[in-house]
């Protein structure tokens, strides 16, 4: 499987700037292999997607609710992402986990809802700076995929973990590579638990995210457990993320 760099706008552009930097995306020169995405805000995604037609870049959502349709206020369904275009959504990550209460019951459900429809979950995980100093990160780590993944089948569907180690995240401090390869080496097997060794490999990608721009990122992609990038502020810029491969 190809490596996956996946950009994440959070809620940072307006309308207008959205469709500004999805210009700029697709008139980015770029010789690398690796598969693109992007996930805008929920409100550019149809224009970001219609810019983007007929370029190799995929689009992705970040966040979808759980139900189909009903009474469910300022939710959006996996079908109505799917019907935007979409082939990828960012599940559970940490910013909506901290500030919204997100549980891993509720990553749980979005995946299922996700998969149901034909949706690559991009599932985020990762520990706090806490729990990494108390040497608890790797059993955070296995909590919340384990709920994550509870009653998950897959079938012919993909799915992508995102190691985001909180203490990462827009700090400008990324992974040491050593350290990612282990954490993702980890994260490789504890899918292979969930799945068996032969469906994990194939239907499964890990990639990491935190404070990655064109500087580390070669050295991270390099990683043989290092299956793609998950990048925030640096895809904010079509020049720093043309050279992130
Ligand atoms: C993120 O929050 O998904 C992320 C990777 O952010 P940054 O690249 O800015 O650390």
């Amino acid at each position: 499987m190809k490596k996956i760099i996946i950009a994440n706008w959070k809620m940072q552009l307006n309308f207008t700037q959205s469709v500004r930097l999805a210009v700029d995306y697709k008139k980015m020169k770029t010789d690398s292999e690796n598969e693109l995405v992007v996930c805008p805000s929920e409100f550019a995604l149809q224009k970001v997607g219609e810019i983007l037609s007929g370029s190799k870049i995929k689009l992705g959502a970040q966040n979808v609710f759980w139900k189909n349709n009903g009474a469910y206020t300022g939710e959006v369904s996996a079908e109505t992402l799917r019907k935007l275009g979409c082939k990828y959504v960012l599940i559970g990550h940490s910013e909506r986990r901290q500030n919204l209460g997100e549980t891993d019951e509720m990553v749980n459900e979005k995946i299922k809802a996700a998969l149901k429809v034909g949706l690559i979950p991009v599932i985020c995980v990762g520990e706090t700076l806490e729990e990494k100093k108390a040497k608890k990160g790797k059993a955070v780590l296995a909590r919340q995929v384990r709920k994550a993944l509870e009653d998950v089948k897959l079938g012919s569907q993909q799915l992508i973990l995102a190691y985001e180690p909180i203490w990462a995240i827009g700090t400008g401090q990324a992974i040491e590579p050593n350290e990612a390869d282990e954490q993702h080496y980890y994260l490789h097997s504890l899918l292979a638990r969930s799945f068996g060794l032969t469906k994990a490999k194939k239907a499964c990608r890990v990639i990491y995210g935190g404070s990655v721009d064109a500087k580390n990122s070669q050295d991270l992609l390099a990683l043989k457990y290092v299956d793609g990038l998950l990048v925030g502020g640096a895809s904010l810029d079509s020049g720093k993320m043309a050279n992130i491969k």
